[in-house]
């Protein structure tokens, strides 16, 4: 009798593993939920004309992942898909520890956005927000990554697209901004003794310091150099926010606060009795001080303010014809590109985006681009 119960039981087991491997090969999108396969991924498996063609497309990404093109803080650019010129581009950016990654394409059913490691990893996939394609990456270290966007195939679109970061957090006094921080990281402290582990923000005495984030107040002390402090634990990222010299705490130890609560009032207690009232604002990460000014510095989106004429068969004028890193005529030179054809896939301001039919990408201006 027991036998037979554990041939059974071992039996239906057999039987529902086969059941949902012959499911998962008939019907793999019914795992979705679980497995969440990239939008590539999705793409590739939906994918009906022939495998060549396919294999064409995948090419093009092993291109992007080798693209030397550099993102000095954002960008704005048009880019252009079409039928015979499928696009495909990488673009390399430095995160700082509490920055994050912005990124966006409209037209969100012609493309595949994503943000990788300098290896080709897929670190994050773009979701769908408002008809857009939005990548929202947050490191927990100084890193540098590609984002690459590629147009699915048998698209044709003119598109926005942006790359640029965001602060990580919300701005420490109210109703300031980035001209109130005065003094940085690693400024000279105690006549060179020591460096500044924070950000000084300048603001009249009595003037509100609000949470930047959602967190717990940890700790309340009024000691040291630091005079009046309020420290924030913020356990969703594992930081310690650190408010100093305040003229006076309105929380306690405990308390729950939100983004923009009022945790106190901008003061010059500890040692900054002889200095303007200011916030003397730090983070720490497992004990030790980090550069705040990522977390709260705040950034503009970029726009693309100029549409260049899209040239039929363009090459490179032969003169200065330089293929650059980045839409500026002092960023690293690529390749003298001499007269070669090229094809150009978008543009931001008076520079095209472009890649010769070495498979080389890169910017160049305007003026050394001419019609065949
Ligand atoms: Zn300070």
């Amino acid at each position: 009798m027991q036998f037979i119960k554990k041939y059974w039981l071992s039996t239906s087991i057999l039987i529902t593993i086969i059941g949902l491997l012959i499911t998962y090969a008939v019907k793999p999108s019914l795992f979705d939920f679980i497995l969440k396969p990239s939008q590539r991924t999705i793409y590739e498996r939906n994918f009906k004309d022939s495998p060549e063609k396919l294999l064409r497309w995948n090419n093009l990404l092993s291109n992007a992942v080798k693209d030397q093109v550099v993102v000095n803080n954002s960008i704005a650019e048009q880019v252009v898909t079409s039928n015979e010129k499928p696009f495909t581009a990488g673009y390399l950016i430095n995160l700082k520890l509490g920055e994050v990654l912005m990124s966006t394409v409209d037209l969100q059913d012609s493309w595949i956005l994503e943000a990788r490691n300098l290896s080709g990893d897929l670190l994050q996939d773009a979701q769908l927000k408002n008809n857009a394609l939005v990548l929202n990456y947050t490191p927990n270290k100084d890193i540098k990554i590609r984002v690459i966007l590629q147009a699915k195939l048998e698209t044709e679109s003119q598109t926005e697209f942006k790359i640029y970061t965001a602060p990580q957090y919300d701005f420490p006094v109210a109703g300031k901004g980035n001209s109130a921080i005065q003094s940085f990281w690693g400024a000279s402290r105690g006549g060179g003794s020591r460096k500044h582990e924070g950000n000084d923000v300048f603001a009249p005495k009595g003037h509100p310091v609000v949470a930047i984030t959602y967190g717990t107040v940890s700790s309340i002390r009024n000691r040291g150099l630091g005079g009046k402090q309020v420290w924030v634990k913020d356990y969703d990222n594992g930081y310690l926010h650190y408010y100093a010299h305040l003229d006076d705490w309105i929380v306690k130890e405990g308390d729950m606060v939100w983004s923009g609560d009022t945790l106190g009032y901008v003061g010059n207690t500890g040692n900054a009795k002889n200095t303007p009232p200011h916030l003397h604002f730090g983070i720490y990460k497992n004990g030790s001080a980090v550069d705040p000014k990522p977390f709260i510095w705040r950034t503009q989106v970029p726009e693309n303010t100029i549409t260049l004429p899209q040239l039929i068969n363009p090459r490179a004028n032969g003169f200065a014809a330089n293929l650059r890193t980045e839409p500026s005529s002092s960023s690293d030179i690529l390749q003298d590109v001499k007269t070669a054809p090229v094809t150009i896939i978008g543009n931001t301001g008076n520079w095209y985006h472009v890649r010769t039919s070495a498979g080389l990408s890169g910017y160049m201006h305007k003026s050394v681009l001419v019609e065949k």
